[in-house]
Order: C-alpha cells, then structure tokens, then sequence
C-alpha cells in the first residue's frame, strides 16, 4: 500500500507551519508499516491529481490567497474531477477559504475554487483563540486554534463540528468546518492532526479506502495525544466535552 500526499503551494500557503500536519500523516503511515511520501508543489508546477491520495492547502494571508486565486483558477477542472471523484483534501484556514466560490476582502473579491459551496467574507475584528469542536465524525473533541478575519458561510453543507469553545465559521452560526465528500475543510491552524489523531487517520482511512477498499486501521498507541486533547478540553470547558 503506498499513499501520496499533495501539498498545494507551501511557499506562500504555509500559516503557523501546516505542513507539518503533512509528517503526521507520514509517521502514522509509516508507523503501520503503510508507504507514504510527500509532494510539495509550487505555482509553476503542474500537477497530476491521478497520483494523489490525499491534496493538503495550508493556511495563507489575504495576500498570498490573492497570489495563489491565479494558479488556482487553472487547476480549477482537474481539481474539482478529483474532489468529484473521491479525492481526499484537507484545507486549512486561507486554503478552507479558497474551496468556495469566493472570498470578499476590503481590498477586493478573490475567487475561489467553487469545489465546494461556500463563500467567506472578511469581517471587522479577527477571530482568534483556542477552539474546541465535537465532532460527528470522531470520538474525542477536535482542539485546535484560529485565526482568521473571514466568516465563512457554508450554506447546507455539513460542517465539520459544532463549536463548543471559540468562533468557528462565522462567530454566530455555532457551526465550524466542512465535511463535503472527502472533503474537509476547517479553520484550526497548525499542529491539527498531531493535536487530533482520529481526524489524521480519518483522512489515511478514506484515501487507503478509495485505493485499496481497506476498511479499517490497525489501532496505534494514541495515549499521549489523547491525554495532551483532554488537557486542552479540560483547560477552556473545564469538564470533559
Ligand atoms: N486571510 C484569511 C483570513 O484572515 C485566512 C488567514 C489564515 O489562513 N489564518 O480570514
């Protein structure tokens, strides 16, 4: 069994370090004795979605999201053939935002990918903090952090949680996230999947399951995460969620 993880742009989509939730995935592959390797791709790279498993888009400033929207528009078709087609992604905050149709700035509207639908639009104060989710799809709440100055309205999809702590989508909603096909989309930045160990093999069970038909995952020794997780619900909701 062999993985092939695509990581869109990290010269410009790389907030609070997104690309290592890309050697989660790697040490909990290799860990199960599963092949996996890394890809990065910049702008002028073209890309073979055909040899993904599992595409990652980081996090980025208003800026870079601008810089990046051009590239965007030209793998748009392939991009969304593979997300039609049961492509695993995982998009983080600025690259959560570039899934949907657009996102409106004060200096402008950048397009997004329409993969997904969805838009964002900047609001007047950031959102920042600590955020905890419960999750339909996992166990344990989903911890993590934001920061982000867009409200994201995902419509009738499904979100990826309900906020227990922090904004999520919008700050009104109570909705955080999306889930739409093997899709999911989020705004908590950094260390995600170390941080959220059932969300890091949510995505290798999916991609090994559109590749191999494997349907479930030799089990790994999650005690120390699963401590650090509690630490954190325990920290800013004082029970256990
Ligand atoms: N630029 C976007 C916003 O502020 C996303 C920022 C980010 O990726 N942290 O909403």
């Amino acid at each position: 069994m062999n993985i092939v993880i695509g990581h869109l742009y990290p010269d410009l989509l790389n907030l609070y370090g997104d690309r290592g939730n890309i050697q989660c995935l790697l040490k909990r592959c290799q860990w199960r004795g599963i092949e996996a390797e890394a890809i990065a791709y910049e702008l002028g790279d073209s890309i073979d979605f055909d040899k993904l498993d599992i595409v990652l888009l980081g996090g980025g400033s208003d800026r870079e999201q601008m810089l990046v929207c051009e590239k965007l528009r030209q793998i748009q078709p392939a991009f969304k053939r593979y997300v039609e087609e049961g492509g695993v992604v995982i998009a983080i905050c600025g690259g959560y935002q570039l899934l949907g149709n657009s996102y409106k700035t004060a200096q402008g509207t950048i397009e997004g990918l329409g993969l997904v639908d969805m838009e964002t639009e900047q609001g007047e104060d950031r959102l920042i903090g600590n955020i905890i989710l419960e999750s339909p799809l996992f166990t344990m709440p989903v911890v993590g952090f934001e920061n982000h100055g867009g409200r994201t309205c995902i419509h009738e999809n499904q979100p990826l949680g309900k906020v227990l702590y922090g904004f999520g989508n919008d700050k009104t909603s109570g909705c955080e996230g999306i889930i739409y096909k093997n899709v999911i989309g989020t705004y908590l930045h950094g260390p995600l999947l170390p941080k959220n160990p059932q969300l890091a093999d949510e995505l290798l069970l999916r991609a090994l399951k559109k590749k191999y038909g494997t349907d479930r995952l030799s089990p790994l020794d999650d005690a120390w995460e699963e401590e650090a997780n509690a630490y954190i619900v325990q920290r800013f909701i004082g029970k256990k969620a």
